[in-house]
Parts: structure tokens; sequence; C-alpha cells
């Protein structure tokens, strides 16, 4: 069964989630704070509310993509009694303090509420490739599992609604740090008019992708621990050799600045006694208490 769906927000990716609930034969109800946004979207057949509380009484499953939490707040407060019985999926990205609250808020409302985390560019919504994150209401999900399909391969992950800005932000900081990593190693390349193509289709990328293989016995070892220098490659070695990163960009002319966090944490770890081990010994020296 296709149930009708509200999209509150028609940016990049409220647009690209409106068309595949329409892609997919979903009624599909549309607001915006600035009207007139996506006029493609009406030749899918969409129909347009000129309020937010015409759009959220439209569908018993109303899903809202804003900038943030503040104007998902500043959008749904003052429709808030229009809200009960209803399912409310937040797809705007947030902290999972902000999920806890606006489920806590959400159920005060008689609102089942889902929070979630979209792993895709609005490219890729409605294909095979991006997935999305899910936590919350376990009945909501059960309930739409199905029409949420439509956008991307939905995952739950648990009834903590802050669980799926958790992951999501968990997995954007190591794609931050791959960024980043790239960054600064496209920035020292350039010093040497290496050219950007070459050096990023024949070795950075084959690098990194060697690189993630290890990624499973680092969580395998975080969980069940390992005999010292059991991987091969351990902290004291790594922490020396760190220094010539640094050494070398700044010989190049290139900020060091991205890498210096890295070398603190690394002279930490050797600096605590977890020289022998290896990297997966730097986590636990990251969380506080
Ligand atoms: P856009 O900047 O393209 O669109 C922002 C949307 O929020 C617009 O609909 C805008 O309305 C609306 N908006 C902004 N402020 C307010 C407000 N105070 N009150 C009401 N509406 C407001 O962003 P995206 O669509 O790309 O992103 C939306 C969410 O999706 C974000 O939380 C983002 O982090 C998340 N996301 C985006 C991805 C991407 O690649 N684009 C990937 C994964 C997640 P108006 O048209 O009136 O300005």
């Amino acid at each position: 069964m296709t149930n009708s769906v509200t999209v509150l927000g028609l940016g990049a990716m409220g647009t690209a989630l409106a068309r595949a609930f329409l892609a997919a034969g979903h009624p599909t109800t549309v607001w915006n704070r600035t009207p007139g946004r996506s006029p493609e979207l009406d030749e899918l057949g969409v129909r347009r509310a000129t309020t937010v509380g015409d759009a959220v009484t439209s569908s018993r499953l109303v899903v809202v993509c804003l900038l943030d939490d503040d104007s998902v707040r500043t959008t749904l407060e003052p429709i808030a009694s229009e809200l009960a019985g209803r399912t409310l999926v937040n797809l705007t990205n947030g902290t999972p303090l902000q999920a806890r609250r606006t489920a806590d808020w959400a159920a005060q409302q008689g609102a089942e509420y889902l929070d979630g985390g979209i792993m895709a560019v609005p490219a890729m919504i409605g294909g095979p490739d991006g997935f999305v994150l899910y936590s919350g209401s376990p009945v909501a999900f059960e309930r739409y599992e199905g029409d949420l399909a439509a956008l991307a391969r939905p995952q739950y992950v648990g009834g903590d609604a802050g669980l799926a800005a958790l992951n999501d932000l968990a997995l954007l900081s190591a794609m931050y740090g791959m960024f980043a990593g790239a960054v600064h190693a496209l920035a020292l390349t350039s010093t040497e008019k290496i050219p950007p193509t070459k050096f990023t289709n024949e070795l950075l990328v084959p690098w990194l992708t060697a690189m993630l293989c290890s990624l499973p016995a680092m969580a395998d070892e975080l969980e069940n621990g390992a005999e010292p220098g059991s991987a091969g490659s351990n902290l004291a070695m790594q922490a020396a050799g760190f220094g010539n990163l640094i050494d070398a960009s700044t010989d190049q002319g290139v900020d060091p600045a991205l890498l210096l966090p890295v070398r603190a944490l690394l002279d930490r770890a050797v600096a605590e006694g977890h020289g022998d081990r290896d990297i997966a010994a730097a986590i636990p020296l990251l969380r506080k208490g």
C-alpha cells in the first residue's frame, strides 16, 4: 500500500525526498517556507500546501527535512496540536540531544516519532547506494518502513531517538577525517606540481581503499582486546614516524594544522603506556571521564 505523505522543506534534500515519494506512487503534499520552490515537482503531481497546518493534516506520515533543529522547532511548534495520531519523521541533521528533545516533544503532542540520518546526497535519493538511519518509535518504523524505502535503504538503529543522529555524526566524522587527510595530501603534492588527478586516481584512492581493510581489525581490538603489537604497526613506531609528516609539510610550505591533533593523540597514547599497542588504543583516550 502506498500511503500518502507530507514533506516539509523543499531544499535540495527535501526536493529529492518528495521526488522519490512521487516516483514510488505516494500521493505527496509539500510545504516550503518560501513558496514556489522546485517547480519541477508540479508536473510529477505534487500537491502544494500553503500552510504548515494544511500540509501536516494531509497525511499521517509527515517527513521533515529543514536546515537545522531551530527551523524544525519554529516550523512545528505553531501547529503542535495537529500532530496527534500522526508519525513525524525528522530527517533534518541534528545532534542526539536535539533528537531526544524532539522525540519527547512529539510524544507530548500524541505523535509517534522517528529521527533519521540521511547517508546520501540528494542525487542518491531513490537510488540503490544511499541509506537512511532511523531511531525512535519501533511501531512507527514497522508501520512505515516500506514507504520510507522509497527514499533509500532504511536501517533502524534503536528505540533511543538519539541513536540515528549519533551514528550519522560518527559516520560524518570519519568522512571528514578522510577528506581532511585528502585535502592535506593534495596540498602537499601540489607543492611539486604533481597532477592532482594522477595522484588521486593512481595512488590516493588505492591507498585509502587498502587501508579501509584494517578498520574491522581495529574495531575487533577495541571490542575484544588484542595482544600488544598484534597488528604489526605499534603506536610507538607510528608516533615516531608521524613527526616526518609534520616536518615535511612545514618544509614544503604546507600548514600542518590538520595533522597536529593526531600527533598529540599518538604522543599521549605512547606517554600513557600504550606504545606497544595499535592505534585502537588511542580511542579510549578521546573519551572524557
Ligand atoms: P538547503 O539549504 O537546500 O534547504 C534548506 C531548507 O530549510 C529549505 O527548504 C529552507 O526553506 C528551509 N529552512 C531554512 N531555515 C528555515 C526556517 N527558519 N524555517 C523554515 N524553513 C527553513 O538544505 P538541504 O535540503 O540540502 O538540507 C536539508 C537537511 O538535510 C539538512 O539538515 C542537511 O544537513 C540534511 N542533509 C543534506 C544533505 C545534502 O547533501 N544536501 C545530505 C544529508 C543530509 P527556504 O526555501 O524558505 O529557504
